[in-house]
Parts: structure tokens; C-alpha cells; sequence
């Protein structure tokens, strides 16, 4: 593939996860130039804690040896040995295997790694934006309107409005504008049934963050404050995420079919919760065992980050043109397999790989459309894996809650499918599309 004399321009979406993350590998190449818009002025601390899988940690160091230094300087080691063996256990919170004793070892884990951490969403934000100079990263511009002009052939460009009346243009727009993202509107179409978050189980979820020493001293489990439990129940699942290097505790509940409607999706930090939030009622857990009826009282002392969780029906493409979407903007999964930021990372990964080789304009639409190739199928199984995963902690996916050892099985298989990806081999086989795809251009010329 030839080289062309000035940067490609590549205008960055949405500075979440997906957007730094990416912005970070793509500032590298002199052959781009990139430049990331967010909507917020500055990134608040929402509280929210994420266990990185192994895809996760993978997906960053193909990304840069400094993206995954990013990480690790924020992160905290959920064991108290670095280079233990760390997984998220399951356990069962009530029914004849109830298992949360003390002594007594989860039903089965998900996503076991050597040393894993877990970092707060904050830290890893400003870690990653670290990473891309000041002057490439615009905050306070909220994307309102997408739109391409041909100008000539293969040269257009493509044009963008902000809410506050600026405008701009870029060869290619990579839309990691979140879960609510305007990319996607463009993508798929506004009418598209896939266009915006559903939550077809209606599930609320209420979230705390407190000092860990203060979650013993509520009766929570020490050792349910040194790794990430997931404690499952028909009224609710429990979990517990360490933060800010063990000095904090993200716990939380998720209720399945206790948000006010299908069509209600907040996002934490987002919309007007007060006023409409369901308060989380502790009598309903009184058959839990007591490690997780803790949890749960810890939680319900504050209910206001309470919100109702979504996710997206299939998307039916990623790209249109010359604008891409990744992140949860084409693929916001349920919480549940822990596993939305690592697919994130995973397109964030395959975009970097693909822009590599792209230097031409008219390179563009085939890099999106291998990336759509190969991106699509994977992400979009995984939004399905934690809708399942989510009926399972809520004692609704089959019987695997009356057998252990079918839950093991189960839980295992779920695992390895969202953590144990090739990532290499899915970045050579974007590459090998796109290439093919180039060809097949150049040959039809
Ligand atoms: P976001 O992080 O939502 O970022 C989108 C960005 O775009 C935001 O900064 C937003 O302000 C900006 N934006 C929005 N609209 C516009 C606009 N119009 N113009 C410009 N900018 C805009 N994942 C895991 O892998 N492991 C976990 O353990 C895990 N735990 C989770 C726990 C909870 C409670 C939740 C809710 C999610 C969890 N996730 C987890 C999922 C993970 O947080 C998301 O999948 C991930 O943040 C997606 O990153 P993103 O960059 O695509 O979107």
C-alpha cells in the first residue's frame, strides 16, 4: 500500500476508555493525525471498579508497552501476592449450596490471571490520557451531527457539528462515544431498531464506594474485600470490586426485573436518578446467608448511584463510509461477564493494527470494513455471553443453580470465551481482510 504526503486526519469521538485507549496507540503513527473530542469537561470519579480480564491486559500491550504501563501504575493487586493467581469467584448466596462460609471455596471462577488487578475507572482514564499530548484532546465538545460529503472521488471528507456550534472534518471519524453514542445513530440509521440501549430484563443496578475499613466494620467479609466476589441470588446478585490500591470498596446489587421499564438505561453518573430511583429493600434478602445480606445493607445505606443497566441489540454493521463506532457505542453489553472495557480494548487493538498500514484516503473504508469483519461476530457474542451470565446469577438460566458442578461447567466455558481470546491472530486476520480488500479494489481500477 502506497503513502500519501500529508497525515490522514482521524477524529477521535468520545474519550471513555475505547478513545484514550486507542488515541494513545494512534498518536504514535506520524503517517495520522488524530485528534479526541469529549463530551465532558472534565472525567468524574463514577465509582466505578473494573476487574480487567486477561483479553483486557492483551488487548493494551498490543496496543503499547506504555498503554499497559498505564494500567499497571494505577491498578491494585487483588491478592495480597502480585504473582498469585488471581480469578472472579462465584458463589452461591443462598439455596441448599449456599457457599459463602469462611471456609468454604466458590462454585466456580471467571477470568483467572496471574497477578490481576483492579483499577477504578477514574485512574484508568487518567492514566491513558496521559498519554496523548494536551493539544490532541478537546473536552467540553459534545458531538451533535455527523455527515460525509464527496468531494472527489475517494477524497471526502467528513464533517462534524458539536453542541455548542463548532464544526470540523477529519478523512475518518472513529465513534467511541459510549453506550448513548451519536456515532452509532449515524451507523445504523435513527430508526434502526438497534439504535438505542434496551434492557430487556429490566435490571437495576445500586452501587457504593466506601473507605474498606468501613465495609468491615459494616460486617463485610475481609476476604470478600481482597478479591472480586460475585455472590448469586434470585433477588439480586452481589459483588464486591477492591479499588484504589485496597484503601476502597466498590460493592454493589443488581436486581433483574426491578427497573422502572425496558426502555430505562441511565448509566452511572448520567440522567436525573433522583426522584424515580427504587429504593433497594434489605427484607427481600433474608434467606441470603449473612456474608451476603452484609453486602447488601452496606449498599442500601445509600442508594442514590442507583441505576438501570442496558445493553444493545445486534447491530447489523460498524461502519458506514468512512465513520466507525467501537466501544459501547457498538456494543454495550451488560456488566456482567466484566468484560465491556476489554472489548473495548480488543477493537481499540484491531483499529491500531489496521491503521498501521493505512496511508491513503481511499484505504480507509476497507481498514473499517475488516475491522467490522472480524470485530462484530466476537463483541457482539459476548453481549449475548452477559445477558446469560446475568439470568444465571439471578437463578434463571436453566437449573445450573440446583447443581454445582453444572455451574462450574458452565461458568468456566463462559469464562474462557470472553477472556481467553487470540488477539494476535484476530489482529492478522483484520489485516489479511483489509489486504484482500485493497487488492481486490486495485484490480477493479
Ligand atoms: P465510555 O467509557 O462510556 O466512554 C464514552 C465517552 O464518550 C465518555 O467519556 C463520554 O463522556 C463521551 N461521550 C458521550 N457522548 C458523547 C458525544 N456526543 N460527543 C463526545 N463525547 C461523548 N468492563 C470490564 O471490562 N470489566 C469490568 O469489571 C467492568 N465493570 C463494570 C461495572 C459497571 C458498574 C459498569 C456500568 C460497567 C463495567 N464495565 C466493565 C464496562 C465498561 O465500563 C465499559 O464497557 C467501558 O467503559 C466502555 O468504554 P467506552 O470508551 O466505549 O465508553
Amino acid at each position: 500500500m502506497g503513502s500519501t504526503h500529508h497525515p490522514l486526519s482521524i477524529a477521535i469521538m468520545g474519550g471513555g476508555i475505547a478513545g484514550l485507549a486507542l488515541a494513545a496507540a494512534l498518536v504514535k503513527k506520524p503517517h495520522l493525525d488524530i485528534h479526541v473530542y469529549e463530551a465532558v469537561s472534565a472525567h468524574s470519579d463514577v465509582g466505578a471498579g473494573l476487574a480487567l480480564h486477561r483479553n483486557a491486559l492483551a488487548a493494551m500491550a498490543l496496543l503499547g508497552p506504555e498503554v499497559h504501563q498505564a494500567y499497571l501504575d494505577k491498578a491494585i493487586n487483588i491478592g495480597e501476592d502480585a504473582e498469585a493467581e488471581m480469578a472472579t469467584d462465584i458463589f452461591f448466596a443462598c439455596g441448599p449450596h449456599a457457599n459463602t462460609g469462611a471456609d468454604q471455596e466458590p462454585v466456580a471462577e471467571l477470568g483467572r490471571a496471574k497477578g490481576r488487578k483492579s483499577v477504578s475507572r477514574a485512574d484508568l482514564l487518567a492514566g491513558l490520557l496521559g498519554l496523548v499530548p494536551g493539544d490532541k484532546v478537546s473536552f467540553g465538545k459534545r458531538l451533535t451531527k455527523i455527515w460525509e460529503e464527496e468531494e472527489e472521488e475517494g477524497e471526502g471528507k467528513v464533517k462534524f457539528e458539536f453542541g455548542d456550534g463548532t464544526k470540523g472534518e477529519a478523512d475518518c471519524v472513529l465513534g467511541a462515544d459510549g453506550i448513548h453514542s451519536v456515532v452509532r445513530g449515524y451507523v445504523v440509521g435513527e430508526d434502526h431498531p438497534a439504535r438505542h440501549p434496551v434492557n430487556h430484563d429490566r435490571w437495576q443496578v445500586y452501587r457504593t464506594v466506601v473507605a474498606t475499613e468501613d465495609a468491615i466494620e459494616a460486617g463485610v467479609e475481609e476476604r470478600f474485600t481482597r478479591t472480586v466476589p460475585i455472590l448469586l441470588g434470585p433477588r439480586g446478585h452481589v459483588n464486591c470490586i477492591p479499588m484504589n490500591k485496597g484503601t476502597r470498596l466498590s460493592a454493589g446489587v443488581a436486581v433483574r426485573g426491578a427497573a422502572l421499564g425496558e426502555k430505562e438505561v441511565d448509566g452511572p453518573g448520567k440522567g436525573d436518578n433522583e426522584g424515580r430511583r427504587k429504593e433497594l429493600d434489605v427484607g427481600l434478602y433474608k434467606d441470603y446467608t449473612p456474608e451476603a445480606r452484609a453486602i447488601v445493607e452496606l449498599v442500601a445505606r445509600d442508594t442514590s448511584a442507583s441505576w438501570a443497566v442496558g445493553d444493545h441489540d445486534n447491530a447489523p454493521v460498524y461502519f458506514k463510509g468512512r465513520v466507525a463506532m467501537l466501544g459501547d457505542a457498538a456494543h454495550a453489553s451488560l456488566p456482567f461477564a466484566g468484560n465491556g472495557a476489554a472489548q473495548a480494548l480488543e477493537d481499540a487493538a484491531v483499529l491500531d493494527h489496521l491503521f498501521e498500514r493505512v496511508k491513503q484516503p481511499s484505504q480507509i473504508e476497507a481498514a473499517l470494513g475488516a475491522y467490522d469483519a472480524v470485530r462484530r461476530p466476537r463483541s457482539q457474542d459476548v453481549v449475548g455471553v452477559a445477558r446469560m451470565l446475568g439470568r444465571a446469577y439471578a437463578f434463571a438460566e436453566r437449573d445450573i443453580h440446583e447443581d454445582p458442578k453444572k455451574a462450574r461447567v458452565f461458568f468456566t466455558q463462559a469464562g474462557r470465551f470472553t477472556n481467553e481470546a487470540d488477539l494476535t491472530r484476530q489482529n492478522e486476520e483484520a489485516m489479511a481482510k483489509m489486504e484482500d480488500s485493497v487488492r481486490g479494489v486495485s484490480k477493479n481500477n
